[in-house]
């Protein structure tokens, strides 16, 4: 309603102002509000008209030339948006000017596709981006991810994936920022920044869509697409708040997802899509379903018929459908049936508007068509690659400094299906990324240690199967080396989406391959390239070094060898837990105090994981001080200062993660041991002292939401956590 009154305010200002005078309607004036431009075009709009934007299209699966005519003839002038596979600019240009001439108004096509972590240039998988906790190039790369695709005909990107994920035997962890619900907002924000930049009417930015809202990730077992049981408390401590932090930093979209929450679906749920999205954060851009999760309604049972799954999904709050058509088939009916009002259709389509006007689609519908080498692949697009790619690998065993390899190593044996590989190493959901573009492993490692050892190398396996005739050349291979790197992992579609799996250890035949080079009695360095974290508690044990190199993506290869050689001083911390086997599964760091802590635990593994949140080692070593605080009692509205001096003790300079957790003992609803609620990583030269500090604002940092969305502070002791120390203070009335 406010937004009504303050349109017609806007809409009479601008009418008697002298820009008025021009004959095209309003809503084609640049300098008209928003809102008036809207309104306007609304009235002009027929039913069918309206309808058609809330559809997005796709065409076939291939960009081949040879069916671009056809496929382009196909294409309705008067759809909302398509799902834009191809790379080339000039097809999209081409389609746009359909929709901008020959339809009877002239509205835009939003062009959206999946750019999740990258789109030519493909940076580590979001799973491993999270492990660096460098939020600034996280940024960069969506940033650059923005570029490429708008340069290719993108207005819109459907990341970043917001789900936080405990169960790694989903694939879909890959997508996400990890376990903490904390870190992913703060991911969630560095992801909106960079696609979206400070204007989304400039040029080589483009519409973030925050997914899958919500609870996904709790599908049962870890089985895609299933049943996703949710507490409302749940789904208001962990689930919402990177969401509520997306749409805070400005995220033009929202996907709603597949699952069913607790018996409503996500793309049925009125409660989290209006009355939480749009009602409480005033979302004001709109919600695309998953792709078919409208009709997915049917199969969920809570629809009869695709018309009724149309009409629940609407008035629930999503307002584009994508890819099935429900809506273009069944609303007009509805509408005639009294089903579904006019008045939300006018505001759904509002919304669509609302995002296009703010791309600046209407006045700009076109991309800039520049060749090939201009647009992608960029030397600094691959040096950002290279750095993220990384400060993602966390090193998580070095036993008697086995790595980094120093000259003391002069010949390498490298083994392991994954040395050559230039596809699964990219990930799933990799984009328009190309194997030929991959710096494989073997390649960075060629370039790294030319002149300085010999590469003695050896397929050793392949990912899965029971072929063991590789393993004779691999140890010998092994024999005649000085340090065995192996290098195991997973084929990019054992995770990401449908990537479930019911073990998160790595096929018998991987690790039968390690069992094998010990013969050979030299240090084994692991290198683990997965969309998930593993089951190592076997080969935890017989590893001098391990580490969890992730999909690195394009820069794989300098990427690896610049951790392997030293040129990389490992940086990354784990941002989801390692259990010790599939079966721990769930176990997180943000886990509740037990009735009985000692008890309960599984009788036939250690109690802990093998590696928890926030673990990862360097080549050098940093001294932390004691935690400082600025006082030990404050009141609710005051703030408080903790710091914490870091030294590096090493020689060799390193980038440091300071995590900062929070502990509220007692409360009137249980909270967790600990839970992150600030990190910084900072540059520490050798010898040098960094001080690392923490603003408590007592509001944002020590409340608990309970399971209606509502914050508490209460008063009492609270714990400041870092590694192991732990230090009390008080808030008081
Ligand atoms: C996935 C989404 C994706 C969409 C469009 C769906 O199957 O769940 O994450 O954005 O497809 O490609």
């Amino acid at each position: 309603m406010k937004r009504r009154i303050l349109a017609i305010i806007l809409l009479v200002a601008y009418q008697t102002s002298t820009f008025s005078q021009t004959k095209q309607p309003i809503y084609k004036d640049k300098n008209a509000p928003v809102e008036a431009r809207i309104d306007n075009l609304l009235s002009l709009m027929t039913l069918d008209e309206k309808i058609k934007q809330m559809n997005q299209w796709t065409y076939g699966k291939n960009a081949n030339p040879n069916n671009i005519g056809d496929q382009m003839r196909a294409v309705s002038p008067l759809i909302g948006s398509l799902l834009y596979r191809s790379t080339n600019p000039e097809y999209r240009n081409q389609i746009q000017k359909k929709a901008m001439t020959e339809s009877r108004l002239g509205i835009p096509i939003i062009f959206g596709f999946d750019a999740i972590h990258g789109y030519r240039t493909v940076f580590p998988i979001p799973l491993a981006q999270s492990c660096s906790w460098n939020t600034n190039l996280v940024k960069e790369s969506c940033e650059i991810s923005a570029k490429e695709s708008w340069l290719s005909g993108l207005d819109w990107t459907f990341s970043p994936m917001l789900d936080v994920a405990r169960d790694a035997r989903w694939g879909r962890v890959a997508e996400g920022y990890g376990e903490d619900s904390y870190a992913t907002s703060q991911y969630a924000i560095a992801a909106v920044e960079g696609y979206q930049g400070t204007n989304l009417a400039n040029k080589y930015t483009i519409a973030a869509c925050l997914k899958h809202y919500i609870g996904y990730s709790l599908s049962e077992g870890g089985r895609d697409y299933h049943y996703s049981d949710v507490s409302m408390q749940t789904l208001w401590e962990t689930f919402m708040p990177p969401f509520e932090a997306g749409i805070k930093a400005g995220a033009s979209t929202v996907m709603s997802g597949f699952n069913d929450i607790t018996g409503v679906p996500a793309s049925a749920n009125h409660y989290t899509l209006t009355e939480v999205l749009k009602n409480k954060w005033g979302h004001d851009g709109f919600v695309i379903s998953d792709w078919g999760s409208v009709r997915n309604l049917v199969e969920q049972g809570v629809a009869k018929d695709k018309k009724e799954a149309g009409m629940k999904s609407f008035l629930a709050g999503v307002e584009m459908d994508m890819v099935d058509n429900v809506y273009v088939d069944y609303l007009p009916e509805l509408v005639a049936e009294g089903k579904v009002p006019m008045t939300a259709i006018d505001e759904a389509v509002r919304r669509i508007l609302r995002v296009k006007m703010k791309l600046g689609l209407f006045e700009n519908p076109y991309v800039d068509v520049v060749p090939e080498e201009k647009r992608y692949l960029l030397p600094e697009y691959l040096k950002a690659a290279e750095e993220l790619a990384s400060e993602s690998m966390v090193l998580l065993k070095n036993e008697k400094e086995t790595l980094p390899i120093t000259s003391k190593y002069k010949s390498l044996a490298i083994i392991g299906p994954m040395v050559k590989d230039s596809i699964n190493i990219m990930g799933s959901w990799e984009g328009k990324g190309q194997p030929k573009d991959v710096e494989t492993i073997y390649e960075g490692l060629e370039k790294e240690f030319k002149d300085k050892a010999t590469l003695n190398y050896a397929l050793g396996c392949d990912f899965d199967g029971e072929d063991r005739n590789g393993f004779k050349d691999a140890l010998e291979a092994a024999r005649k080396s000085d340090a065995v790197i192996v290098f195991l992992g997973e084929k990019k579609h054992w995770s990401g989406e449908n990537g479930s799996r019911s073990t998160i250890a790595l096929p018998k035949i991987q690790e039968d391959l390690v069992v094998e080079l010990l013969k050979a009695k030299k240090p084994i360095i692991l290198m683990l390239s997965s969309g998930r974290p593993l089951e190592l508690i076997r080969l935890n044990k017989i590893a001098d070094a391990i580490v969890e190199i992730w999909q690195p993506g394009t820069k794989a290869g300098s990427a690896v060898a610049g951790i392997l050689s030293g040129r990389h001083n490992p940086s990354g911390k784990l941002s989801i837990t390692f259990p010790q086997t599939t079966g721990q599964i769930p176990i997180y760091y943000n886990m509740r105090q037990s009735a009985r802590p000692k008890l309960g635990h599984y009788q036939d593994i250690p109690r802990d994981p093998l590696y928890w949140f926030g673990d990862g080692l360097s080549y050098t070593t940093y001294d932390y001080s004691d935690i400082k605080l600025s006082t030990t009692q404050i009141k609710k509205n005051e703030h408080l200062i903790a710091e914490v001096d870091v030294t590096n003790s090493g020689n060799r300079d390193g980038k440091e993660t300071v995590l900062w957790f929070i502990n509220d003992p007692v409360a009137n609803i249980s909270r967790p041991m600990k839970e992150l609620q600030f990190f910084e990583k900072k540059l520490i030269k050798s010898g040098e002292k960094v001080t690392y500090r923490f603003e408590i604002d007592p509001m944002r940092d020590l409340s608990y939401v309970d399971s209606f969305g509502n914050k508490h502070l209460e008063t009492g002791d609270y714990f400041v956590i870092v590694n192991d120390q732990k230090v009390k203070f008080e808030i008081v009335d």
